[in-house]
């Protein structure tokens, strides 16, 4: 009998970058692509104050503000994702970690299963501006629209028929301290996966096709030793 043809070992991502860098477009086109979870934190923590738990109501009033969830409730967070051999199967991680202690945390709780890349999507701020200042998003599904790019119909959702509107955190308040914030507390994170020597920029201030063709090229050639370009 032949053996079993070993089945390809799924890729453990995370991304990287500034509000408005397109992390939560792009790790939804990279779940699908490669058939893997996206974890979100954002997302995770938008659902929990909508279905009204304790966390969700909690982490509403930090989200709110633009300020960042304290450590303890986003790792524990994520530790329930990951929790058992769930990180063997791959993964991309869209918006965890945001300090270097949550980088840490992460290599503890990833155990024998590391990252293979953390790629930096990288966008000029002024850029990031003018697309956070037009984001609008299904309040169901989560699909992200454009002021320059609306749906179809009168600010419904194409995908699902939700109503399409501004997020409660996209205010320029709240938009220019989570800018701060990304200066203060992630360019750590970049610096942490520099020195691990698993850091990747790609350009992202293109079309989200382009940008995505890009991503699938790097990741791929992280699994073809060949052609690896860090
Ligand atoms: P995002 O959708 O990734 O922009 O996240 C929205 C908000 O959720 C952030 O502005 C933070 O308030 C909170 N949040 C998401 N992920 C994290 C994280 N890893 N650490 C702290 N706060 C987070």
């Amino acid at each position: 009998m032949p053996e079993p043809t070993a089945s390809p070992r799924l890729p453990r991502l995370v991304l990287l970058g500034k509000q408005g860098a397109g992390k939560g477009t792009q790790a939804v086109r990279l779940a699908e692509h490669y058939g893997i979870p996206h974890l979100s934190t954002g997302d995770m923590f938008r659902e929990a104050a909508a279905a009204g738990t304790p966390l969700g109501l909690d982490a509403k009033g930090f989200m709110d503000r633009g300020f960042l969830v304290p450590d303890d409730i986003v790792i524990g967070v994520v530790e329930e994702q990951l929790a058992g051999d769930r990180a063997a199967k791959g993964f991309v991680l869209d918006g965890f970690p945001r300090t270097r202690h949550q980088a840490e945390e992460l290599d503890r709780i990833l155990g024998p299963n590391q990252l293979d890349l953390a790629i930096d999507l990288d966008v000029p701020t002024e850029v990031v501006l003018h697309r956070i200042a037009g984001r609008r998003v299904c309040a169901n599904c989560g699909a992200v629209y454009h002021l320059d790019n609306p749906p179809e119909h009168d600010w419904t959702c194409d995908v699902c028929g939700g109503k399409v509107e501004q997020r409660d955190d996209d205010t320029e308040d709240a938009v220019m301290r989570r800018l701060e914030l990304y200066e203060m507390k992630t360019l750590p994170v970049i610096q942490y996966y520099r020195r691990s020597g698993i850091l990747a920029h790609v350009d992202a201030s293109d079309e989200p096709d382009e940008v995505f063709k890009r991503l699938a090229e790097l990741v791929d050639s992280y699994f073809d030793p060949g052609a690896r370009a860090l």
